[in-house]
């Protein structure tokens, strides 16, 4: 029991699909990738973004309020919180049916609603950044800014989105019940989207319009739970310098300062890899023996077997 590698899985998009039949359909993939890691001795934690998710609550929302005007405006906050609910009730009722279907049945599955605070101060507030949503084309991206007010952006040539304000992760509010949780050996799932971003005002936690990355947030996860492993799952098999060029190369193993000066370098798209790297970077780096791996979700387990997937090590 005591060599268990504990683990801090990243879920990425394509873990969840972008529509509700999809992610019912994502999720039994997911969690057999998940399962596979507890079938090898991993205690697993799971985290997951909600980039689709979060847009389409949120633009369900303001479609409440044009119908009925008498309605509040649903703050973005709330809906990550609806977006964690919605994502975990299907994880967790896949990972339980995994379980079950290998005879694994003693390990309770859970989804922990939880709150990240951040700094109300944070620049990412005056730069909005990370895109949510559905991919619109220019007419529907410019009726829809007319319409709820949102800022749109054109996302590396895949059409436009909804960008909203990303601000780091400081603190965890729930942690220690998260921790207890995993300590006992449950199955938790936590700091959905993110988490729902929240500061503080006295004893009062606030929610703040913002979209937390979840690479951040996982990362900050696996640290504070003193994970061995934080696995960023998601659509590529490694990362790669000189992506999608004619010499683009795919990489294993790199250091914290390699991987440090690839960054500087540009290699790594800033609303999509780069924050892989960043968050694997500050775990890795956090404290000796740490590991971050970032792979392809269907090769979790080759991954933590050590035979693919880009590892980063201090
Ligand atoms: P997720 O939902 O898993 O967070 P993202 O789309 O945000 O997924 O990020 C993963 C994507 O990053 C990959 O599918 C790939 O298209 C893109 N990408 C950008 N730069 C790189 C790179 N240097 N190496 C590999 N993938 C890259
Ligand atoms: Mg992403």
């Amino acid at each position: 029991m005591a060599d268990k590698k504990r683990i801090v899985i990243a879920l990425g998009g394509n873990a969840l699909g972008s529509n509700l039949a999809e992610q019912m359909e994502a999720v039994k993939i997911t969690a057999s990738a998940i399962v596979d890691l507890i079938e090898e001795g991993c205690e697993v934690v799971v985290a997951h973004g909600n980039g689709p998710q979060v847009g389409m609550v949120n633009n369900a929302m303001m479609a409440l309020k044009h119908e009925d005007p008498s309605q509040p405006t649903i703050p973005l906050s709330v809906s990550v919180a609806m977006s964690q609910a919605y994502i975990g009730y299907d994880l967790q009722n896949a990972l339980r049916e995994e379980l079950l279907n290998r005879g694994i049945l003693d390990i309770p599955v859970a989804t922990m609603i939880t709150q990240v605070r951040v700094d109300k101060e944070d620049p990412a507030f005056l730069n909005p950044s990370k895109p949510i949503g559905k991919f619109l084309t220019k007419e529907q991206a410019d009726e829809l800014s007319e319409k709820n007010g949102y800022i749109m952006k054109e996302d590396a040539g895949r059409g436009y989105r909804r960008v909203v304000a990303s601000p780091k992760p400081q603190e965890i509010v729930e942690i220690g019940t998260i921790r207890s949780m995993v300590d006992a050996g449950d199955l938790v799932i936590a700091c959905g989207g993110g988490g729902i971003p929240v500061y503080r005002d006295g004893n009062k936690l606030k929610g703040i319009g913002s979209v937390i990355d979840k690479d951040f947030a996982s990362s900050l996860l696996a640290r504070e739970l003193d994970a061995d492993f934080l696995i960023i799952l998601t659509a590529v098999e490694k990362v790669a310098i000189n992506y999608g060029k004619p010499n683009e190369k795919w990489l294993d193993d790199i250091s914290v300062d390699e991987a440090k000066q690839y960054m500087e370098e540009g290699h790594f798209a800033p609303g999509s890899m780069l924050p892989k790297v960043q968050a694997a970077v500050e775990f890795a780096e956090s404290k000796p023996g740490r590991q971050a791996l970032i792979t392809l979700l269907e090769k979790a387990k080759d991954g933590i077997l050590g035979n693919t997937g880009t590892r980063i090590t201090k």
